[in-house]
């Protein structure tokens, strides 16, 4: 198989991995980031078809009975999934392909597709990651302890990815993670 990269970016929630992609992203434009699925609700600002595709719990079924899916997990109480035939696609095309997903997804890639490379994104501290879960405000303190919860176990798992990189810098990690794509 010839195809180009697939490389998958996971973290806890609040780590900072969405800011870290698009600045990647914006630092080489040719490389395209899987928009996934999900149940959850749009944040403010958050545009269907860009951010997510918003969809019901009816029609995140349907996606999952028709193989829609390369991956999908449930997190904090909604399901996401990263629909499969866009992803392929563009690594046909010669396109590197991030993913930017929870642990569960990235463990089930990593079993459906071998040269797929994964990068875990960690925080500076517990104290950090806390802090920014906390203070972007888009969640209810109850979410927020969910996520925190799952954190813990995420953070618990970070010796199965193929690289580690700190977020102390959205720029330095950026680079870091186009250089783990294109290395
Ligand atoms: P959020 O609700 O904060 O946008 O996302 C919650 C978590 O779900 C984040 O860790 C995010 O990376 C992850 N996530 C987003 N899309 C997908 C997906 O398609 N599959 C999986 N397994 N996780 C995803």
């Amino acid at each position: 198989m010839n195809s180009a990269p697939l490389v998958v970016v996971s973290g806890p929630s609040g780590v900072g991995k969405s800011t870290v992609v698009a600045e990647a992203i914006s630092a080489d434009p040719g490389v395209w980031l899987s928009v996934s699925a999900t149940t959850r609700a749009p944040r403010e600002g958050e545009v269907d078809g860009v951010n997510y595709f918003f969809v019901s719990p009816d029609q995140f079924d349907s996606m999952v009975e028709s193989s829609e899916f390369l991956e999908w997990a449930q997190f904090a109480g909604n399901r996401y999934g990263t629909p499969r035939g866009p992803v392929q696609e563009r690594r046909a095309a010669g396109i590197p392909v991030i993913l930017e997903i929870e642990l569960q997804g990235a463990r089930q890639v990593r079993v459906s597709d071998p040269t797929a490379r994964l990068v875990f994104l960690a925080p500076p501290s517990w104290e950090v990651l806390e802090a920014r879960l906390t203070g972007r405000g888009t969640e209810s303190a109850e979410a927020v302890a969910v996520r925190l919860a799952a954190a813990r176990e995420e953070l618990a798992a970070q010796g199965e990815f193929d690289d580690v990189v700190v977020n102390a810098d959205v720029q330095e990690s950026a680079q870091a993670l186009l250089d783990f794509l294109h290395g």
